[in-house]
């Protein structure tokens, strides 16, 4: 028997389980975690529990295990899902997608790296010099992603403060030839702050400890984070991280990905000035404000490449226009701290766009002649941010679980309810299964003029002081009989399937408006700095030419994920499950409570069921026979049957799979993919 179907184990496929109940399945995820089988199947989609130790499972022998195998030849992996969608790619030509989902420090990040690791190794067997280096770059990719994007939270000592959507593009041979990554509301509130116990991103640290003394010398930048306001606020400057030996790990990545050396200088000199913003301070004298260290200012300009006063300037005054005047408005104290703050969050949010928009520069497929080379096509790897439920949980929180419920309603209309669908349609008997269709809490958060993320644009058009409190009776005027939407007082709440989530609305308005003033844009597109000149195009504009309001941070969220989910949902889709067994990192403790949960708003259970009702495999009666007719002399090399139908039934009745079959009007449906395994087995000796 093999490894995997042996029972000291578990079920290796949550489909075989006796009953499904929750606590069978609760059992079953438990022993395997036991047992260190930290990989499970729900039919295709894999469940995975992060072991929080190194596991020897990701090496070269292993990699040969997989490599071209079927499903469920071996037992349940990450490189046997990776396998499956280059396998679904590369025979049949189809663009695929691989969703990992699961909340903070589930192991998403590293499940999407050991899927590339994967796929760059089974690649390219002959070598060529073009896709090494592009598998190379795609490799490296990461980590310079990671120095700006990640940072040590309470949850996730390398915990993704994004999402990404990195598509592999694939030549005719099935090897890489490019990439592009899209990238997702970074969380740059954590620029300016961290709660307690957390960092902010490695790079601010990274620079501080592992950057040479010269280059330190030249940003003026001193070596303790304790010095500096914006990175010492969550109080953890150490970490079990390496941040000198990343800094070097970067350095090289950034190089070697082609980066220019005055383009890693002024992400240096980008990430320097954030960290001297921090430590102005305002101040001041009779009904004039005032910059109080006025030497960091100095600093900044050199730094920036553009002149002191004009850093003075944008950092005390703004220039509005009234009528035909305009007028120079002297900033209050708090006004020119916001400033400053918005300036900080927003050069390091651009720096990052720019590094994305840098790496697809260099990674996409350039002069490839689809003519001549036959279709290109794609391996899609989604890794974004899971459900967050905190005890304080904003603007972002509220983003970050409505981008789950997205991926979730995609989840449910692509294996769900499309699945109960084509049964119906083909004439399959079929029992219906009962799952909770989420739609109606997308629409809670983005629908046309009645959901929250258009009450909330209606409230920050509105001229004059709008506040958080103004937006909440907004909500509760048009929501209140919402079946989903409770709010009392504060807090908004909404009734995710499996929680309620509370949001505190305070700082919604101001992060949804995300207001930068045209002055700091101005100041930075007037740099002689070509490479941050570069980055700002919208300073170019004076302040009569600036006529649109700029999209609010919702709508912009929103329809990146309208255009997320339109993309995956044209791509055959794999799922990687990750699943959290505990809040103290550790290797032996499986928290039966937190990891029920996360089962269930996974809809985990709901899967099994409509899993186990259903058949694994289906194709039209022309395309199996055309794979299949050398297996019987019935249909081989033609059959004489009145259809093609007929044809299917007879050979599959010669082989003795009759009973694990059905026949729906147009298409064969296999139960197990046992069955299909063995069909293959069977042709592969015919041919
Ligand atoms: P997420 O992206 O879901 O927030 P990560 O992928 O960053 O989570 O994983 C968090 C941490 O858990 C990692 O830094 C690592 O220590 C551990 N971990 C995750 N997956 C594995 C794995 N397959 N093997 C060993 N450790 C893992
Ligand atoms: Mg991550």
């Amino acid at each position: 028997m093999a490894e995997h179907e042996s029972l000291e184990y578990g079920k290796a496929d949550f489909v075989l389980l006796d009953n499904v109940s929750m606590e069978e399945f609760m059992a079953n995820l438990k022993l395997r975690f036991e047992k260190g089988r930290i990989y499970s199947y729900i039919g295709e989609v894999v469940v995975s529990v992060n072991p929080y130790r190194a596991m020897n499972i990701y090496g070269r022998d292993t990699i040969e295990q997989y490599k071209g195998r079927e499903l469920y030849e071996r037992p349940p992996h990450l490189f046997a899902i990776a396998d499956a969608a280059y396998k679904a790619m590369k025979r049949r030509s189809k663009d695929t997608c691989i969703v990992i989902s699961g909340e903070s420090g589930a192991g998403k990040t590293e499940a999407s790296k050991y899927i590339m690791q994967y796929i760059a190794a089974i690649t390219n067997p002959n070598q060529r010099a073009e896709v090494e280096r592009v598998k190379n770059m795609l490799l490296k990719s990461n980590c310079v992603l990671e120095a700006f994007g990640n940072a040590k939270t309470n949850r996730n000592d390398n915990s993704s403060r994004f999402g990404k959507y990195m598509d592999i593009n694939f030549d005719f041979k099935g090897d890489p030839i490019g990439g592009h990554i899209n990238n997702y509301l970074l969380e740059k509130s954590r620029v300016i702050f961290q709660q307690e116990g957390e960092r902010s991103f490695h790079s601010f640290y990274q620079l501080l400890r592992g950057a040479p003394d010269s280059l330190l010398r030249s940003l003026h930048i001193q070596k303790d984070p304790k010095g500096y306001n914006y990175i010492k606020v969550g109080g953890q400057i150490k970490s079990c991280i390496n941040d000198s030996a990343d800094f070097k790990a970067v350095a090289d990545a950034m190089k070697v990905i082609g980066f220019t050396g005055d383009e890693i200088q002024t992400v240096y000199k980008i990430v320097a000035t954030i960290l001297h913003l921090g430590n102005l301070t305002f101040g001041v004298d009779g009904d004039v404000t005032l910059i109080e260290n006025s030497k960091l200012v100095s600093v900044i300009k050199d730094l920036l490449s553009t002149k002191e006063e004009n850093v003075q300037k944008a950092l005390l005054y703004r220039t509005v226009a009234t009528g035909r005047d305009i007028i120079e408005k002297q900033h209050t104290e708090q006004e020119a701290s916001y400033g400053r703050d918005a300036l900080a969050k927003a050069m390091y949010e651009r720096l990052f766009c720019w590094i994305v928009g840098r790496i697809n520069d260099i990674i996409e497929v350039k002069n490839y002649n689809a003519n001549v080379h036959g279709k290109n096509t794609v391996i899609g790897v989604l890794d974004i941010y899971g459900f967050e439920i905190f005890q304080n949980n904003s603007f972002e929180q509220f983003c970050i679980n409505y981008c789950n419920e997205k991926l979730q309603q995609l989840f449910i209309q692509l294996v769900l309810k499309q699945e109960q669908e084509e049964y119906q349609r083909e004439g399959i008997p079929w029992k219906h299964i009962d799952y909770f269709n989420n739609q109606i809490i997308v629409d809670l958060v983005e629908q046309q003029h009645k959901g929250i993320f258009s009450v909330l644009d209606e409230a920050c058009m509105n001229v004059g002081k709008v506040t958080d409190e103004v937006f909440l009776q907004g909500l509760n005027g048009k929501l209140a009989k919402h079946a989903h939407y409770t709010s009392r007082k504060c807090p908004l709440c909404i009734n995710h399937p499996s929680f309620t989530c509370r949001y505190s609305v305070v700082g919604f308005i101001d992060k949804n408006k995300d207001t930068l003033f045209q002055d700091f844009k101005r100041l930075l597109y007037n740099s002689s700095n070509p490479v941050l000149k570069g980055m700002w195009p919208e300073g170019k504009l004076s302040i009569t030419e600036v006529t649109k309001r700029p999209l609010t941070a919702a709508t912009l969220f929103k329809n990146s994920m309208i255009s997320l989910v339109e993309n995956l949902a044209c791509k055959e889709p794999y799922y990687v499950r990750c699943i959290k067994p505990n809040d103290v990192k550790s290797p032996l403790l499986f928290e039966q409570e937190r990891c029920r949960h996360q089962v269930e708003y996974l809809g985990l259970l709901e899967n099994v069921r409509v899993r186990r009702a259903g058949f694994a495999y289906r194709q039209t009666y022309p395309r199996f026979l055309q794979r299949y007719k050398m297996i019987s002399e019935f249909t081989w090399p033609n059959h004489d049957l009145a259809s093609d139908k007929a044809a299917v039934k007879s050979l599959l009745q010669v082989c003795g799979f009759d009973h694990d079959v059905a026949y729906g009007k147009t298409k064969v449906f296999i139960r197990t993919p046992r069955t299909l395994f063995c069909l293959e087995e069977q042709r592969a000796e015919m041919v």
